[in-house]
């Protein structure tokens, strides 16, 4: 029997694609799947939004779904139960939505393998998700987190799979992957809320990365590598990664290798804005506050020079935790506005960091085209404008239907 889609037309006065304003202000929709693109369009009924401006769902590209409530990360994963945190992260999913997020980049967190899954399969509402799942970490890496807890205990734990080695990583890889990751994170430097590794400090070597690079490669897949310091992130460019985290330190030099190969940027400028404003009241500890800062100060001057060299950025907010501030989950579009105010990108730079620059990774978000899912956001007012409107959601579509806001 054939079975025809009933077809969706969502009008609104002002599109977006995720790279440019259109001139179309018509969108077919078949089965949570955009059809058509253009104006005048015939369809089964008609979703009239009128003045706004609507857009692809945003992405945020760098978000960890770990259900802690404090920025206290130790204290929160030794003293909860992972399956009491995986169900804190249960109302943030529908938090994300609310604010326009149809899609987030899990970059490292066991949970998002299985919220992954319960979303895709309707048990909760929540935006797609693309995870990282178990990251991979050396020994004395920054995905241990603490440096003095006994190193089998934290193994035992499999919060990241510690790596030495090339075979060590090689099985690292596929041992992630194994457990469901769509992609892989990995640790090129030392980083804040880890304790004794310093963010300049180099992990892994090119060639465990290489190796890193060729499972995921093989997999269908690539590896993201946090890296504040230049040297471990430009071991991870040379290494193969697709995206870089964080690139607080990164010299020119190395945004030009970037940019040769292809590296996205994601600059997670509400984290490290979040703990220089917040980060002693949320429960920060002395060495994260004092690491944060010259971080803090230097993203500044590389991401404008990143823009410039036309490196394609991602909006990724790092946030791993409540804050109960403005900049919290729930409010992950101040991302953009960080991006504008910090990195000086304009306007529509921002909105594209937050849509079309994520689709360039491959993933299937963030893009108004046929065969992209019918996942949108509106707002009344104009955020190619006035970037705060992105604060402002006033609809949000998830595979085609309505998310209810309240
Ligand atoms: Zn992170």
């Amino acid at each position: 029997m054939f079975f025809e889609f009933m077809k969706t037309i969502l009008k609104a006065k002002v599109i977006f694609d995720g790279k440019n304003i259109l001139e179309a202000n018509q969108i077919e929709i078949r089965d949570g799947i955009i059809s058509k693109v253009g104006n005048n369009l015939n369809g089964d009924n008609l979703i009239d939004l009128g003045d706004e401006f609507l857009m692809p769902g945003m992405i945020d590209a760098h978000i960890h779904l770990s259900g802690a409530s404090s920025g206290n990360l130790l204290n929160e994963i030794f003293s909860k139960h992972p399956e009491e945190l995986m169900l804190n992260a249960i109302p943030w999913l529908k938090s994300l939505l609310k604010a326009g997020f149809t899609s987030v980049r899990d970059c490292g967190n066991t949970n998002s393998v299985f919220l992954r899954e319960a979303v895709k399969n309707n048990i909760i509402p929540g935006p797609t998700i693309f995870a990282a799942g178990t990251t991979l970490s050396q020994t004395f890496g920054h995905g241990e987190f603490s440096h003095t807890i006994p190193i089998d205990i934290y193994k035992q734990m499999k919060l990241t799979e510690i790596c030495d080695g090339i075979d060590s990583c090689i099985k690292g890889a596929r041992t992630v992957l194994r457990r469901g990751s769509d992609f892989i994170k990995i640790f090129s430097t030392g980083g804040v809320l880890s304790h004794r590794d310093g963010p300049m400090q180099e992990q892994f070597t090119v060639d465990e990365i290489q190796s890193i690079v060729k499972e995921a490669q093989k997999a269908g897949t690539y590896v993201a590598a946090h890296a504040h310091g230049n040297v471990g992130a430009r071991n991870a460019v040379l290494g193969g990664v697709r995206t870089l985290e964080h690139g607080t330190m990164l010299t020119e030099d190395t945004l030009n290798l970037m940019s040769e190969r292809g590296v996205s940027l994601t600059p997670t400028l509400s984290i490290q804005t979040l703990i220089t404003k917040y980060g002693k009241e949320l429960g920060v500890s002395s060495w994260g506050l004092e690491k944060n800062e010259s971080l803090h100060q230097n993203i500044s001057k590389v991401l404008p020079t990143a823009n410039r060299i036309g490196i394609n950025i991602l909006a990724g907010t790092d946030l791993g935790f409540l804050t109960g501030r403005d900049i919290d989950i729930g409010k992950n579009a101040m991302e953009l506005i960080l991006l504008t105010q910090v990195g000086k990108l304009s306007n529509i730079e921002a909105l594209r960091a937050a849509t079309g620059n994520f689709a360039k990774l491959g993933h299937r978000a963030g893009i108004i085209a046929p065969g992209y899912p019918a996942d949108f956001v509106s707002f009344a007012g104009n955020p190619a404008e006035d970037i705060h409107e992105v604060l402002n959601v006033s609809h949000v579509f998830k595979s085609g239907k309505e998310v209810i806001l309240n």
